[in-house]
């Protein structure tokens, strides 16, 4: 059987279906229903946020809450990086906004702050960093330059769902953060996402962006998309937070075996973090030497059945669908993304096939 880089985490059957029998009993499939409700409630309080909305999945909950910031056609500027998934670039151009890439830092792979400022030209709006990995930014230089030259801050926290930051939840940052509940992160409402947000009114517009723009039942105040998550959704979350602590526990017991045998390899280097940051441990990204090390170890693994992935190569400036706007100097981002390997990760992970894993790893180092 192969393993891959991830497993989602799902609750028991009949767990599932004890509280998706709520939804047929009461005949509310979607639009703000009672689970939806509870969900919202469960997460305000996990994160400690005031102003938060769920939406249908990660990726949406971006592009709604750029346009929700009042950027979306303004014609500018957006600082962000190329070290990413797709999905964060996609979100800014389809907003017709242009992105700025800056280069990332090679510690941990999240963008350079002495970078930003040069970038900075009259049309920049926004800087849209990631927090990648579940790495936090360093949010605090980031939010400095920010109000230096009044702009925007939006943080795709996709990866970073629970990671804290100098003991406050990372969704505090910025002017908005999205975390992504897709079924491969480490909290699934099968697809899903949220967005919290520093002003209330911009939390107010974004809901109603995410439901056409329906502020009432005669009345529209915007023209809104449509990105509601529905019940069956919100049931899946509310039974995946209950599991939540013991299924970080043990991808966390995974992270420690790859770090005690993977951390002291002339040929490794293992992603840092800044201070005073928890982690989540759902990617466990591996920086080889050389980058035919890197292919070699992908290949052998998965000539053994390991499903390794290249997260995340190529950077996103180096696709196809970006060679006219991606024109900008990351070398590190490219380098980096030429070099890394992410390594299988989830709660059900043997400690026996970590073993293996390593052993494969290592063997081709030697
Ligand atoms: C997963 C992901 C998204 C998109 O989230 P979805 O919930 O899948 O739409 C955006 N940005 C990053 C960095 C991601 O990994």
């Amino acid at each position: 059987m192969d393993i891959y880089v991830t497993r989602p985490s799902i609750p028991d059957y009949d767990e599932y279906c004890g509280m998706i029998k709520t939804i047929f009993d009461k005949k509310l499939l979607t639009n703000r229903g009672p689970l939806h409700e509870q969900l919202l409630e469960v997460l305000k309080d996990r994160f400690k946020v005031d102003n938060l909305e769920l939406c249908v999945n990660g990726h949406i909950g971006l592009e709604l809450a750029i346009e929700a910031l009042g950027l979306r056609n303004c014609g500018g500027e957006v600082i962000t990086t190329p070290y990413t998934f797709i999905s964060t670039t996609n979100a800014i151009v389809r907003n017709g906004l242009t992105p700025v890439f800056c280069d990332i830092k090679e510690s941990d792979m999240t963008i350079d702050e002495d970078k930003i400022e040069a970038l900075i030209t009259d049309k920049t709006v926004a800087i849209l960093p990631v927090h990648v990995y579940g790495n936090p930014c360093n949010t605090v230089k980031i939010q400095e330059i920010a109000d230096r030259h009044n702009l925007k801050v939006i943080y795709d926290a996709a990866h970073a769902f629970d990671v804290s930051l100098n003991d406050t939840n990372i969704l505090n940052y910025g002017d908005a953060s999205m975390v992504s509940f897709h079924a491969t992160k480490g909290f699934n409402t099968i697809e899903g996402g949220a967005v919290s947000f520093k002003d209330p009114e911009v939390a107010s517009k974004f809901r109603c962006l995410t439901n056409f723009g329906i502020t009432g039942l005669e009345t529209a105040d915007c023209i809104g998309s449509n990105g509601k998550m529905d019940e069956f959704r919100a049931a899946m979350g509310l039974c995946n937070i209950k599991r939540i602590d013991a299924e970080t526990e043990k991808r966390k017991h995974v992270v420690e075996l790859y770090r005690k045998r993977l951390s002291e390899h002339k040929d490794i280097t293992l992603s840092g973090r800044i201070e005073n940051s928890t982690e989540n441990y759902i990617y466990f990204p591996v920086i080889f030497s050389t980058y035919e090390l890197r292919d070699k170890v992908y290949k052998t693994l998965r000539d053994n059945h390991i499903i390794a992935r290249k997260y995340f190569y190529p950077a996103v400036n180096d696709f196809e669908a970006y060679k006219e706007i991606g024109n900008h100097d990351t070398a590190i981002a490219t380098h980096i993304s030429k070099s890394v390997l992410t390594l299988p990760l989830y709660s059900g992970l043997e400690l026996d096939t970590v073993n293996k894993i390593c052993d494969i790893v290592l063997g081709v180092l030697e």
